[in-house]
């Protein structure tokens, strides 16, 4: 690992360690074993219902068992399962801001929390996680991935392996208001796989699912490399 990787890593636990025990949305004091979010504040995140499997879309009412929204039916994503538990509004939005763009790290634990729990529903055939990369130059300019920061508890509490043969090698640009099809190009060749995927079903983790396509590019180059089934648990859909 690079000087300067391991130099941010140092940094980042030190700032770990000292945050305040205290719920990352409202600031109420808690206990060190107490959850990172506290009860009144966890009731009112915006909490998504009902979502179609192949790409967490949320969806107004509970699909027949197998369906798919409209939208994987045309397009169908390479997903096995998508799932986020929150939709991508306030105040996790802003959270969110805060955590990558603020280094506001004390989100990442409660994040982590809130992806345990959701990834209780998930298949039982998962065998290894994969935190989507970031491309070395944003990592050493933010300092952390999200991805990997908020993947930790869910590493710790499944205890399954993280694949680190995978990186992204093409820098792209925000995604956000760009359309499908531009997306789509922006992101065409952004990862590659070094060697072979040995797990048959690998979890993708990310902070936010906008159209999916970041997550799908990523998840046809591990398919490519010998991967089975491919699914993707984000925190947020947009
Ligand atoms: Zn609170
Ligand atoms: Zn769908």
């Amino acid at each position: 690992m690079p000087t300067w990787q391991l130099a941010c890593r140092a940094a980042r636990e030190i700032e770990f360690a000292v945050m305040p025990r205290r719920c990352a949305f409202c600031g109420a004091a808690r206990r060190h074993e107490e959850s990172a979010i506290c009860a009144g504040c966890e009731a009112d995140l915006p909490w998504v219902s009902e979502q179609c499997t192949g790409c967490a879309r949320p969806l107004a009412a509970k699909p027949d068992d197998g369906v798919l929204c409209a939208g994987c039916q045309d397009h169908p994503t390479p997903f096995d399962v998508a799932a986020a538990p929150l939709t991508y509004e306030f105040p996790v939005d802003a959270a969110i801001r805060q955590f990558k763009f603020h280094r506001k790290l004390h989100y990442a634990s409660a994040f982590g929390e809130l992806l345990c729990k959701a990834a209780a529903d998930l298949p039982a055939d998962i065998d290894a996680l994969l935190p989507v990369p970031l491309h070395w130059l944003r990592h050493g300019i933010r300092g952390f991935n999200q991805a990997t920061e908020i993947c930790r508890p869910l590493q710790k509490a499944s205890g399954l392996p993280v694949i680190r043969n995978v990186s992204r090698i093409r820098r792209t640009h925000y995604q956000s208001g760009l359309g499908s099809r531009e997306r789509r190009r922006n992101l065409a060749g952004a990862f590659a796989v070094r060697g072979a995927i040995d797990s048959r079903h690998v979890l993708l983790i990310d902070d936010v699912i906008t159209t999916g396509e970041t997550c799908a590019q990523l998840a046809r180059e591990l398919l490519a490399h010998g991967t089975q089934k491919v699914s993707v648990l984000a925190l947020a859909r947009a």
